[in-house]
């Protein structure tokens, strides 16, 4: 590890700072595929824990697991005239194969709507046999031409569900209660309380009747959009003849949905909790909790303090994921240093003189709640109080962003020239009246570069709903939130 030079600080060049955390926690690396990522161990396990969390909430919601190819026939994707003029610049194709040209050529899916609607197709007969709730983990291809690690890359790890219903009533609360499946899972496992809603529909997903989507609110005042819920209408049903017998005998076609979350969170993570000294983990997702650092000078202080280093791991037991950093080749410093730049929430330092007071010291990687960042406690005491001290962080954490994300929403904002000035100044949720006409919302994002994020959902609307469009001053249809976004 490239050790002891300091990060960028966040104030300083916030995107430098971002590319320097990710590598030096060990969550990715570049590969020698531009636009690819190699994700590490440490970012791998991340990713797991996010994985198995939201993957128990799905199957919570009724929905199983399944798994359909990578390759899709090309002409699959064109059947579907918005969604191929949203994907046909980002998808790569495989012409040949097996040393041939292939008879039809092959896209490396984008998405999977049309490969999983053209089953559902074969296995759809009547209203009896609806709804079907499907989900998927695997991998897509977006050839994209600007990447970042986690946030924009060109094959990314994600879940994408794929319902279909008999009516559109039954689309819709699906939509609906998945967006406020991300909401929670965001909210309680990533400390990310993010803004919910309606996109506009030059923001909307290809191919979709509407898309809700979870926008958060990075560090650096930018929006991030981390999860999407689609109703997508019967307009893939048409194509793929995704037909079925009513209960009324009459033959209908299918209302579909779609909803994705991606490792793009794990990026979220690092933009929402991060500091200068490194990546800063949730409890509920970082792989390691605990980290027990030994400190000793001699053999025989080594013995000891590694022997209660070992004793306390195991009485914690599964109460916290703990481990015990008994690396000999490395300085207590370095151990410090390592540990604070991966996110580990809570470290316990043991010494000899710890060791002679049965205590340790007990230390919080970030102390949101103003805690002191370090105590000497009890070795009893800090096994007992390990599991509340953790949950404690989480909750704090979530505290802190909610905070944060309210200190940098701008409400009552009137006029085009008051929206410029906080987007080209401290950025953030602008919230604003909207016409609805897509050329007031062009003019904001060519003139400025920030797009609406959200027609945010009711709970999140400003008390007094703005009277006019901040663009044209005509009467406004629904508030909007604007921002600058990754
Ligand atoms: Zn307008």
């Amino acid at each position: 590890m490239a050790e002891e030079k300091g990060l960028t600080p966040r104030a300083q060049d916030f995107s430098a700072w971002y590319n320097e955390v990710v590598l030096r926690a060990e969550l990715a690396d570049y590969s020698p595929v531009r636009g690819c990522m190699v994700i590490r161990p440490w970012g791998y396990a991340i990713w797991e824990l996010m994985q198995g969390a939201l993957d128990r909430m799905i199957k919570e919601t009724g929905h199983q697991n399944a798994y359909f190819p990578l390759f899709i026939p090309l002409s699959f994707i064109e059947r579907e005239r918005e969604h191929v003029e949203g994907f046909a610049p980002e998808l790569a194709i495989v012409t040949h194969a097996g040393g041939k040209e292939l008879e039809e050529a092959l896209v490396v899916r984008p998405t999977s709507e049309t490969i999983i609607y053209a089953m559902f197709a074969k296995w759809v007969q009547s209203y009896r046999d609806l709804p079907l709730l499907y989900n998927q983990w695997g991998n897509v291809v977006r050839w994209e031409l600007r990447t970042r690690l986690f946030l924009r890359t060109t094959e990314f790890l994600w879940q994408e569900g794929h319902t279909a219903h008999a009516t559109e009533e039954e689309a819709e609360e699906e939509t609906r209660r998945m967006l406020g499946v991300y909401r929670t899972f965001m909210e309680q496992w990533l400390a990310m309380p993010p803004l919910t809603g309606l996109k506009s529909d030059s923001e909307k997903f290809a191919g979709a009747k509407r898309t809700y989507a979870c926008e958060a609110l990075m560090q650096d005042n930018r929006a991030l959009q981390a999860g999407t819920s689609h109703h997508l209408g019967q307009n893939f049903s048409r194509q793929f003849d995704l037909k079925f017998q009513t209960q009324e005998g009459r033959e209908d076609y299918a209302w579909n949905t779609s909803w994705g979350a991606t490792t793009r969170l794990v990026g979220a993570l690092v933009m929402t909790h991060g500091d200068d000294a490194g990546i800063v983990v949730p409890p509920l997702l970082a792989p390691t909790q605990v980290i027990i650092v030994p400190i000793w000078k001699t053999d025989e202080q080594r013995a000891a303090v590694l022997g209660k280093a070992q004793e306390i791991a195991k009485a914690l037991g599964t109460a916290a994921r703990v481990k015990v950093d008994d690396r000999d080749f490395l300085t207590a410093g370095s151990k410090f240093y390592e540990w604070e730049a991966k996110g580990v929430p809570l470290r316990l330092e043991i010494g000899p003189k710890d060791l002679a007071k049965q205590q340790v010291m007990l230390v919080r990687r970030i102390v949101p709640d103003g805690a002191a960042r370090k105590e000497a406690l009890s070795e009893t005491l800090a096994v007992q109080q390990i599991p509340e001290r953790l949950s404690g962080i989480q909750r704090a954490m979530l505290a802190e962003a909610t905070r944060r994300r309210e200190a940098n929403s701008h409400r009552g904002v009137r006029t085009f020239d008051q929206l410029r000035e906080i987007v080209d100044g401290v950025g953030g949720f602008i919230y604003t009246g909207w016409c609805g006409s897509s050329v007031c919302e062009t003019k904001v994002k060519e003139e400025t570069k920030a797009t609406i994020r959200v027609i945010p959902d009711a709970e999140f609307r400003s008390a007094e709903m703005p009277a006019t469009c901040v663009v044209c001053g005509e009467p406004a249809a629904t508030e909007v939130v604007w921002a600058k976004a990754y």
